[in-house]
């Protein structure tokens, strides 16, 4: 089961006469980070709430294993170990950041003492045991972005999908994300998918990427190959991107 990959098999979308999504496919492979990119209204939230659970695609199926999920409701999938984080960081503000986490363990953990654990062993990996105490809602953007994965962290998730992490960071932060993200394979061997446009973040972390394009896919390849990719500069990177 744990070896099991997420595959996105000839997906589409169809939103009273806009094609959000067109027969897109790839694999989401156990302990990969997989990058997806596109521009702005290129159809990548629609797929994370397809892979989620919350958009029920046109056509396509959603495969974990041999486990078809296309009709499974969110709540399962999230049981199944697939979690998101939103652009909207949508913690509980009233509670604290310790809370959040444990809030989130408990999904993983039968026990309360395991959760609590779970959580403390998350905060402290992701060096935010210095703010345990302190409510959501008081703080700073940068380490309420890191509070949203922390918190999906202690969710014990397989496949965490990231939407737009560095969204808002400056530099010094982006180095932290990267680093992070980088890690989370190795530490929590749950696969990543990174929903980011930007590219530094992108480049540095993905093993794979795949770029979609007015809800088609256009490419999939290792990073420095999609960085050459005169299709997705075309689309997508521009002549900079070189
Ligand atoms: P961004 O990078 O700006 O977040 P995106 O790649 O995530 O964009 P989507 O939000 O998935 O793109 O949107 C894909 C297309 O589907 C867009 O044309 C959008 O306007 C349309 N769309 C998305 N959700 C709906 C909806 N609920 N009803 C109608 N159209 C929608």
């Amino acid at each position: 089961m744990s070896g099991d990959r997420l595959e996105i098999d000839d997906i589409s979308v169809q939103f009273e006469g806009i094609v959000a999504l067109d027969h897109v496919s790839f694999a989401l492979e156990p302990g990969q980070i997989c990058g997806l990119i596109g521009p702005n209204g290129a159809g990548k939230t629609t797929l994370v709430n397809v892979i989620t659970g919350f958009q029920r695609p046109t056509t396509g199926r959603i495969r974990l294993g041999s486990r078809d999920l296309t009709a499974a409701r969110p709540e399962l999938r999230s049981h199944l170990g697939i979690a998101r984080t939103f652009q909207a960081v949508r913690l509980f503000r009233g509670f604290t950041v310790r809370e959040n986490l444990t809030a989130y363990a408990l999904g993983a953990e039968k026990k309360s003492a395991a959760a609590k654990d779970r959580a403390e062993a998350v905060l402290d990996w992701t060096r935010l045991s210095a703010v345990a105490d302190r409510r959501a809602d008081t703080l700073p953007y940068g380490v309420e972005r890191r509070v949203g994965i922390a918190r999906a962290l202690a969710g014990d998730p397989r496949f965490l999908l990231l939407d737009e992490p560095a969204a808002g960071l400056n530099e010094e932060e982006c180095d932290d994300l990267i680093h992070l993200i980088q890690e989370i394979p190795k530490h929590f061997g749950c696969a990543v998918l990174l929903i980011e446009h930007n590219m530094r973040v992108v480049m540095n972390v993905c093993d794979r990427i795949c770029v979609i394009d007015f809800g088609k896919k256009i490419a999939e390849a290792a990073p420095h190959v999609i960085m050459k990719d005169p299709v997705v500069r075309n689309a997508y990177l521009g002549e900079e991107a070189l």
